[in-house]
């Protein structure tokens, strides 16, 4: 027997290619595209305009599947978090963000981390493996629908979009994933699919220079940084990718790739730690760095300053918030947009840095997903999907 195809795996052009196999129009891929993302059908019988004959192929080859939802919280300021089981021990977490005229979804693409930044309680856990197209779009996909459901808005076009923003912020380096996050941005650009602009999808990275050029060719949406330091030194002990693309190699591709960003400016973030790196001279080095005064370019940017989510074994703290506004000052006294960082979510783990919950191993992960199992068999399927909304 053959395997089921995910379509939520191929991106337009592969599906128009899927469709040519079964002998189908290329029109058919379009069609299929808009049930699946505009739609969130995972039925083929739902997918009315699709002749019969091409419906009854579908369902015994392909599938429409996305992630199984292990967990489902809100938090009192309306974040939602998604914990997601990607098989074999593995969990990954996806975050809606809303905010007055936006809202924002946040998602992995990797199980685990190699980057091992050490302000960061993914980076802790170690890497597991990376996330497939339908994975990562798959996050996208469910909590669209999800929140659509909640709301009782309509599906398609005539329901209002409830995701206008994408961040890679999540679990993993998004570049070290680099096909199937850059099929994923395609499908999330794409008009058939989820049509949002290349200004509203943001990859964050936390430095990985070549592929930040690749990007610029491929799939240029906007870009963040996570600089967390002003001077390799600090950074090679922060983010030990550093050793391999040092401070000057970083801002020379940021500088590349502006040209042909959607943006005309880089955001760099950085995570506020107590007397680490969040001095005035830190704050003085950094604007010497992007104002192109250390030997590399200026880079027009923009900084985010992150207060720490502090968690035991990383033996760092949060910089007090008198600091905090302190340098942020300084860098808009030399005319940098700085924004301080609003920490959401902290009543359900989901800021920053803490994804995938307190600083756990992925026995620990697997553990708790093995007793959710366990727990739906023994009270239904739906334990575990606890929505708290503090009015
Ligand atoms: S901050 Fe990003 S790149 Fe660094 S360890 Fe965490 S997930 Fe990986």
């Amino acid at each position: 027997m053959t395997a089921l195809t995910n379509l939520l795996d191929l991106d337009p052009a592969q599906l128009t290619a899927y469709c040519g196999e079964l002998g189908e129009k290329p029109f058919r891929a379009k069609q299929l595209l808009r049930w699946i993302h505009q739609f969130g059908a995972h039925d083929f019988d739902a997918m009315t305009d699709l002749a019969k004959s091409l419906r009854d192929k579908l369902a015994t080859r392909a599938i429409i599947a996305a992630p199984a939802v292990i967990s489902d919280h809100t938090s009192s300021d309306g974040t939602r978090k998604w914990l997601l089981d990607v098989g074999q021990g593995n969990a990954v977490e996806t975050v809606f963000i809303p905010e007055e005229n936006r809202g924002t979804l946040c998602i992995s693409t990797q199980a685990g981390c190699a980057v091992n930044c050490r302000f960061c309680s993914t980076g802790k856990q170690g890497f597991s493996r990376n996330l497939t197209v339908g994975e990562i779009i798959g996050q996208l996909w469910m909590a669209e629908f999800e929140l659509r459901k909640s709301k009782g808005v309509e599906p398609g076009h005539k329901g209002e979009r409830q995701i206008t923003n994408v961040v890679m912020m999540g679990m993993g380096e998004p570049l070290l994933n680099y096909e199937p996050t850059v099929t994923a941005l395609k499908l999330m650009l794409d008009d058939n699919a989820y049509g949002l602009s290349r200004r509203r999808v943001t990859l964050s990275t936390s430095g990985v220079v070549p592929m930040i050029d690749k990007l610029s060719q491929d799939c240029a949406v906007a870009m963040a940084v996570s600089l967390h330091a002003s001077n390799d030194t600090l950074r090679d002990g922060l983010v030990p990718l550093n050793k391999k693309y040092p401070l000057r190699e970083l801002m020379a591709a940021c500088k590349r790739y502006l040209e042909f960003a959607p943006r005309d400016f880089i955001t760099f973030e950085y995570c506020m730690l107590d007397d680490v790196n969040d001095t005035d001279v830190h704050a003085r080095e950094l604007i010497a760095l992007v104002q192109g005064h250390t030997g590399g370019p200026a880079v027009p940017c923009k900084f985010n300053l992150i207060p720490f989510n502090p968690f035991p074994e990383s033996g760092l703290k949060r910089s007090n918030n008198p600091r905090i506004k302190a340098f942020a000052q300084i860098l808009m006294d030399a005319g940098i947009v700085t924004t301080v960082r609003k920490t959401r979510g902290d009543d359900i783990d989901a800021a920053c840095g803490q994804l995938a919950g307190e600083v756990q191993d992925r026995t620990r992960v697997q553990e708790r997903m093995q007793k959710m199992t366990e727990y739906q068999q023994k009270f239904g399927k739906n334990f575990g999907r606890i929505i708290e909304v503090s009015q």
